[in-house]
């Protein structure tokens, strides 16, 4: 059995961001993990990062060489991206390359990216074939500067037909595993790599705080330290120690910054976040990332403070570049140059919006369907509203990456990579992922694990498909193409069936939105042990997800209803990207299995909890409202009142964010805090570690994980202080009886720091309070 430890250790004190010490351990390392253990408060793995950057080529005397070669029309050429249909024919699996377009982009404009499929995904081979031309192509150009192709793997390689996919992000945060992010992440990239395409708009860095928002289940969930934490660990999965190599590509963090807390809730729409609040809780993930070595950075479609991101001088320049030091390239989102003409009306047309967000920050610009941007931009600078030395800036960045990224040595596709493609221990990756990822929310009498020989009715829409599984970019943008998903992963359905044989029956019940025929479940319920009701979400991404109502759709919540009042036992298994409010059903269910979206392998994940051969260990990365208006996060205000119906306590949410249920038990003791004594030493004071430590028991009858986490709140601040603020965590495994002693490091200026009114981080002395377990202890920080 190999020992398999990750200590993942952030310390992001430079950008007043929350520092994070991580030590996960994989499951088979159960045996030979040691009864206790501290894990030190060190910078190591940031310094890892940094001495990396160092150390690696810095490539500086080839992009002089070759920018002072280049004209001003090559200069612009390689600031513009262009989507796949500019350089194509024909749809689906029939795209062929149409050299007449190709020519004229790659050779005329030489445009410096291409992005994206036409609509749908395409297998390794036609994917060499396309990017073969498309280099050779750019061998034929003047200074035979390669193509830097781009592509969303969000989940896994979703664009290559065949990949292994991943769940969506919120699942991986649900796991609280960064070693299983970062291992899902390696595969990403390794398999996006093998199609020939060094470049992912991956991660989403964005926080989940706004559970309306379509894109809510392509972030990490509501806390800022959580989502840093597994965004560092996607970043180091898919870059590795060398972004070059032939299994790592670049990333893109998107999309920076304040993109997912739309007042609305609608996709691209405003939002309003003070600069101390934007500090505080949206911008740490993409400072640790960027720390991280993050080569590319994607900019926020929407506005903050009215704001459009692709002008935001202050965050894509001040901040990104003169706070951060960020080196690698800035990339606009998809024509968003056009649409500060045609949606946020800060420029009168398109010649002045480009030079707006040239001069914001923006280095490349995903125009993607015309050539207006390359021609603009050149009449800019010929008219000497762009300064030359900002084009220069920009082509350096992006020639950086590609020379990073090994274009310049590799232009082509590499046919040997394809033994890297969708591999048997791939497969086992995301499995383990999915599974790692289903979070038990309720489960009154302990009605889970399902006994094997009893009847079961199966019902509802995610039963029967693989769809909602995966939710949006699958194969395709919306992932609604059942044609193209694999015929041999089972759906939930399948793979109960394949537990339980014969004893199961199917009956659909409802749709989405629709209903079925309600009668026919329940009268199969009448005749079975257990109903297992699969409801949820069909799959969206971006505008076309937008809501009104967060409420679950109302033919659902009326089959869940009708099923309940069978009196059988009804256990829900919830497939959604978003917490859909459900308080109608909750009470009348048995059980409530939260999977989220955990793709491919998810059929099986779920029903190997459903019957108990997987013991669940996943946790609520997101607190999920009870009512359509009941929107609040963990970490709000106290904001108590003597009667609880008013003031933050009256906003109960129906599961609490870290609600997440076992099959064993779990016990905490012995919680202590141990503060250094340099009170008059101010720098040593800021630095020195505190130490928490507590023992975890496993006082059930079976294996399992446990998710731990340690929430500090700041008694009294100059700041109205929030009730709690996860500072670390841990997932640890231990067998029946088992104990282990786990002492955590926090340091003030770290973490029991918070953005100030100055919009600078503060510490402030006096009484904080550790809460661990359902334990509490005061600490006074002197
Ligand atoms: C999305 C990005 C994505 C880009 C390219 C945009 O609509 O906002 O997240 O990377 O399209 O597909």
């Amino acid at each position: 059995m190999k020992l398999c430890l990750l200590v993942l250790i952030l310390a992001l004190g430079t950008t007043g961001f929350c520092p994070a010490i991580q030590q996960t351990l994989s499951a088979n390392a159960l045996a030979l993990q040691p009864a206790t253990y501290e894990v030190e408060d060190s910078d190591a793995y940031f310094q890892k990062a940094t001495a990396r950057k160092n150390n690696s080529k810095n490539f500086s005397k080839e992009i002089s060489a070759l920018l002072s070669r280049m004209t001003l029309e090559e200069k612009v050429g390689q600031m513009t991206q262009l989507e796949i249909g500019m350089i194509t024919k024909g749809d689906g699996d029939n795209i062929q390359i149409d050299p007449e377009k190709l020519e004229k982009a790659v050779v005329k404009y030489g445009a410096g990216s291409i992005l994206n499929v036409k609509d749908q995904a395409l297998t390794v081979d036609k994917w060499h074939e396309i990017l073969g031309v498309i280099q050779t192509a750019s061998q034929r150009t003047r200074l035979k500067i390669p193509v830097i192709y781009g592509i969303d793997s969000i989940h896994g390689a979703n664009y290559v037909q065949g990949s292994t996919l991943f769940p969506q992000e919120i699942g991986m945060a649900a796991s609280w595993n960064p070693a299983l992010m970062q291992r899902g992440a390696e595969v990403s990239a390794a398999e996006t790599r093998a199609a020939g395409i060094p470049w992912t708009f991956s991660p989403v860095l964005d926080l989940g705080r706004q559970p309306l928002w379509p894109r809510f289940w392509e972030t990490f969930g509501e806390d800022p330290y959580l989502a840093t934490v597994m965004g560092v660990a996607f970043v180091r999965g898919v870059e590795g120690d060398d972004v070059g190599s032939s299994k790592n590509v670049a990333t893109s963090l998107k999309h920076y910054a304040g993109y997912s807390f739309p007042l609305t809730g609608r996709d691209r729409t405003p939002a309003w976040i003070p600069e101390n609040y934007m500090r505080e809780y949206f911008l740490p993930t993409f400072a640790g990332a960027v720390k991280a070595g993050a080569r590319t950075i994607m900019v926020n479609s929407a506005e903050v403070n009215g704001v459009p991101g692709h002008i935001n001088h202050h965050l894509l320049t001040d901040v990104l570049r003169n706070e951060w030091g960020f080196d690698g390239f800035v990339v606009s989102d998809w024509q968003d140059i056009k649409k500060l003409v045609t949606e946020w009306h800060v420029a009168a047309d398109e010649k002045e919006a480009t030079r707006l967000s040239i001069l914001a920050g923006v280095d490349m610009s995903m125009v993607p369907s015309d050539y207006s941007f390359s021609d603009l931009l050149i009449e800019l600078v010929k008219e000497n509203k762009i300064p030359m030395s900002r084009i220069d800036e920009a082509v350096s960045r992006i020639l950086l990456v590609k020379y990073q990224v090994g274009l310049f040595d590799r232009p082509m596709p590499d046919a040997s990579l394809k033994a890297n493609f969708a591999t048997a221990e791939s497969r086992a990756v995301a499995l383990e992922a999915a599974r790692e990822t289903m979070t038990l929310l309720k489960n009154e009498g302990n009605v889970l694990p399902l006994a094997k020989d009893r009847k079961i009715l199966v019902t509802g829409p995610t039963a029967d498909s693989l769809i909602p599984l995966s939710n949006g970019w699958t194969y395709v943008w919306q992932g609604n193409n059942a044609a193209l998903y694999p015929k041999d992963r089972p759906t939930v359905l399948q793979a109960i069936r394949t537990k339980a044989g014969d004893k199961v029956t199917y009956v659909p019940g409802v749709s989405f939105d629709k209903e079925i025929d309600i009668e026919a479940a329940v009268q199969a319920a009448k005749s079975a042990d257990f109903v297992v009701l699969c409801i949820g979400e069909a799959s969206y991404t971006e505008t076309p997800g937008n809501i009104t109502d967060l409420t679950m759709s109302e033919p659902q919540l009326k089959l869940a209803e009708r099923l309940e009042a069978t009196g059988k036992p009804v256990v829900v298994v919830l497939v959604e990207g978003r917490p859909r409010v459900i308080n109608r059903i909750v009470d009348g269910a048995k059980g409530i299995l939260m999977a989220y979206n955990p793709s491919n392998e998810g059929g099986t994940a779920i029903a190997d909890v459903l019957f108990g051969d997987y013991n669940p260990s996943g946790r609520l990365p997101f607190s999920y409202p009870r009512t359509p208006n009941g929107l609040i996060t963990y970490d709000h205000k106290l904001f108590e009142t003597e009667n609880t119906s008013y003031g933050n306590s009256a906003f109960t949410p129906q599961f609490e964010f870290g609600t997440g249920l076992s099959y064993t038990t779990f016990a905490y003791s012995n919680l202590q805090v141990v503060t250094p004594s340099v009170a008059n030493n101010p720098v040593a004071w800021m630095n020195a570690p505190l130490r928490i430590s507590f023992t975890v028991t496993n006082t059930g009858q079976r294996p399992g994980k446990e998710a731990v986490i340690v929430y500090v709140r700041d008694v009294v601040a100059s700041l109205s202080p929030p009730g709690k603020r996860v500072r670390r965590f841990a997932k640890i495994s231990l067998s029946p009886g088992q104990s282990r002693t786990l002492t955590f490091a926090l340091r003030p200026a770290a973490d029991l720091s918070f953005i100030g009114s100055n919009n600078k981080p503060v510490v402030e002395r006096g009484e904080f309070e550790v809460m661990v377990g359902g334990l509490k202890q005061t600490f006074n920080l002197q």
